[in-house]
């Protein structure tokens, strides 16, 4: 399962973090998950618990915050929230879009106990 590996590499790199900042527990894991990276939300949710088995965030909360997708319209020169990749753009009707931010997964925020 794609999610499963995803929680996998975030309990890697919470590891690495506890090693350089030298906290014992962490609390609430918030992740930003942007609607274009493939990540199912509920999946997510569903892998965390045994991902973090035996790792300083076990047992701790997991929050998703939902980030639209944006992209660069270049016949308005603004920047619009998109419903996917690939437009048309919602201001104009242009497909002269650059996705500039939706294909992001990261930690937003540890909440140490
Ligand atoms: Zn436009």
């Amino acid at each position: 399962m794609h999610e499963l590996a995803l929680m996998q590499e975030l309990a890697t790199l919470i590891a690495e973090v506890q090693a350089r900042e030298r906290f014992s527990r962490v609390r609430r894991v918030t992740l930003a998950v942007g609607a274009l990276s493939c990540a199912e939300p509920s999946a997510l949710r569903f892998a965390f618990p045994s991902a973090m088995l035996g790792t300083c965030a076990e047992g701790a909360d997991l929050d998703i915050m939902p980030r639209p997708p944006k992209a660069w319209c270049w016949q308005c020169l603004t920047e619009v929230e998109i419903a996917q990749r690939g437009g048309p753009g919602p201001r104009c009707g242009s497909e002269d879009l650059a996705v500039r931010a939706g294909d992001e997964l990261k930690v937003e925020a540890l909440e140490l106990v």
